[in-house]
């Protein structure tokens, strides 16, 4: 199935910094994030199933999942949460296999797949043949997704209290991406790893 990195951290940790120079150094990447809002836009395959669990009140006018109505109801409510993620990470899970197969037909070295939730969505271990976590403080979490989103410090820390603790994460890491500093730093790092995972990913092709 070819050499694949999955790719973790917290909110606001850098996995897009990260993910942006692997994709430049040739690495196949591959962000369940983005497939996650492929399956949910207008038409999206995961939307039927959604409509049927949730009714109309989880869809927008354009067919597409309504994210603000949808984050209530999940917030709220863990069982509806649990529902959710029954349709979409089974689908998520597959299209990225997929993507990463063929991506690897193509010639891609080695996939790296972004999963935010690396922890958090389990069975990681058969699915990667190395985990990298992007690790910085959660003061610098905090600061980075403010300024990004325009988020109030109280409604981020809500997010960060309700992810995995950044020693769990750390405690499944094969390699951690220390982002306490600059982009260059993050981006010299991104690429020892590159080197290492070529070089992995070779070994496993003999
Ligand atoms: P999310 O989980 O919310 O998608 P993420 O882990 O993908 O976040 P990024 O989007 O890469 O994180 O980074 C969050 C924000 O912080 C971005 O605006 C990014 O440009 C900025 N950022 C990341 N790393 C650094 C750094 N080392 N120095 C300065 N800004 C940074």
């Amino acid at each position: 199935r070819g050499f694949s990195v999955g790719l973790g951290g917290g909110i606001g940790s850098g996995k897009s910094a990260a993910a942006d120079r692997f994709a430049e150094l040739g690495a196949a990447v591959i962000d369940a994030d983005v497939i996650s809002h492929e399956l949910t836009g207008p038409g999206g395959a995961a939307m039927p199933a959604i409509e049927q669990a949730f009714g109309a009140e989880a869809m927008a006018a354009d067919g597409s999942l309504d994210r603000a109505a949808m984050r209530r109801l999940v917030f709220a409510d863990a069982s509806r949460r649990a529902q959710l993620e029954a349709i979409l990470h089974p689908m998520i899970r597959a299209v990225s296999d997929a993507r990463r197969d063929a991506a690897i037909i193509a010639g891609a070295p080695y996939a790296v797949m972004v999963i935010p939730l690396l922890i958090e969505s389990g069975n990681h271990r058969d699915r990667f043949d190395r985990i990298a976590i992007v690790d910085c403080s959660e003061a610098l979490q905090v600061k980075r997704v403010m300024a990004r989103s325009g988020l109030a410090a109280a409604e981020v820390a809500a997010i960060l209290a309700a992810q995995a603790s950044r020693q769990a994460r750390l405690a499944i890491a094969d390699d951690v991406i220390h982002n306490d500093a600059d982009l260059e730093t993050l981006r010299t790092q991104v690429g020892v790893l590159h080197a290492k995972y070529c070089a992995l990913a070779d070994k496993m092709r003999d």
